[in-house]
């Protein structure tokens, strides 16, 4: 099964992806890691050219092409011949983050964005999409908000919030691949529930 992980900045997805990687494996599952923009020696290359140089560097269509042509380059090399030769796939972040940044945050809409990557990935949709929120208010997301201005564009607390807005419309719009999952509580206690939503996927 192919699974990608998503969320905003700060709510620990990155942790969670090799903690979760590590509860799959210990029920017998052969697991692959990858992660985006990236994942095959051309989206490396991409993502060079994204994260590389000034924030304004890119046009914003241009960066979701970029984003969507490395990801094109990750599903043929990487992931469909780890699926193919019977592992799980688990993704630090996919298509749902550029319908949420770019699409959804960035203001090209999420439909424009999600018509350039249907072209790119063709079926290549995760099986299941598990998306980390913080509720809005929290005390990590209020941290987030104020410490972590990111790169691409200064990033105040109303990018951060249309990221998680997008996130919510993206998991209503397709409940069957998308589900959301509480980023609050213990490291442990997350996977469980990372764990719990992949319930009807496991062998
Ligand atoms: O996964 P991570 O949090 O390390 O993401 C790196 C950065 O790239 C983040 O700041 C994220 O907001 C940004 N990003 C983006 N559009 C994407 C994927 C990531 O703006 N499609």
């Amino acid at each position: 099964k192919f699974i990608s992980l998503e969320g905003g900045e700060g709510v620990g997805k990155s942790t969670q992806v090799r903690a979760l990687a590590q509860a799959l494996r210990e029920r017998g599952l052969e697991v692959v890691e990858t992660r985006e923009p990236g994942g095959s020696e051309g989206a490396e290359r991409i993502r060079d050219l994204l994260l590389q140089g000034a924030e304004d560097r890119w046009n914003a269509r241009a960066e979701a092409l970029l984003f969507a042509a490395a990801r094109a380059d990750h599903v043929v090399k990487t992931i469909e011949p780890a699926l193919a030769a019977g592992a799980w796939v688990l993704c630090d972040r996919f298509v749902d983050s550029s319908l949420a940044y770019q699409g959804g945050a960035g203001g090209l809409g999420v439909a424009e964005v999600r018509a350039i990557n249907a072209f790119a990935i063709g079926n290549g949709f995760p099986d299941r999409t598990l998306i980390l929120l913080l509720p809005d208010g929290n005390e990590r997301a209020a941290a987030r908000d104020r410490d972590r201005p990111d790169r691409i564009g200064g990033r105040p607390a109303d990018y951060h919030q249309a990221v998680d807005r997008a996130f919510r419309e993206i998991a209503a719009a397709e409940p069957e691949r998308v589900t959301l999952v509480d980023a609050t509580g213990t490291l442990e206690a997350v996977t469980a529930r990372l764990v719990a939503a992949l319930a009807d996927l496991l062998p």
